[in-house]
């Protein structure tokens, strides 16, 4: 049995726009974009939550103390890559031991 699911995808990050089609297969989801009667597949797209930098208040977007807040976003195969060569905090670990490391730091 199929599954079938046509929409519409914004990367939140480079505003890119893709009708996408999703559909699974002998177990396997597919995800192809979709333009005309031309269909091909890509790399599906990741739908996660971040930690983002707010540096406004919400209600009335007027500037404020800068905090992070944990937001989820739809994210196209190519930002994505870039923001895992970007992203300021790593973690190392296993079993509940983590260490971090922020790319800005000082090496020591
Ligand atoms: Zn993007």
């Amino acid at each position: 049995m199929a599954s079938y699911n046509y929409t519409k995808m914004i990367c939140d990050l480079c505003r890119k726009k893709v009708d996408i089609h999703i559909y699974t297969a002998f177990s396997q989801v597919h995800w192809e974009e979709v333009d005309g009667d031309s269909h091909h597949e890509i790399t599906p797209w990741k739908h996660i939550d971040l930690s983002v930098l707010f540096k406004t208040e919400q209600t009335e977007g007027t500037p404020c103390e800068p905090y992070f807040n944990i937001n989820t976003l739809d994210i196209c195969p190519e930002c994505y890559d870039r923001l895992l060569n970007q992203w300021p905090i790593v973690a190392f670990g296993a079993q509940g031991y983590n260490t971090y490391e922020s790319k800005g730091a000082e090496e020591k």
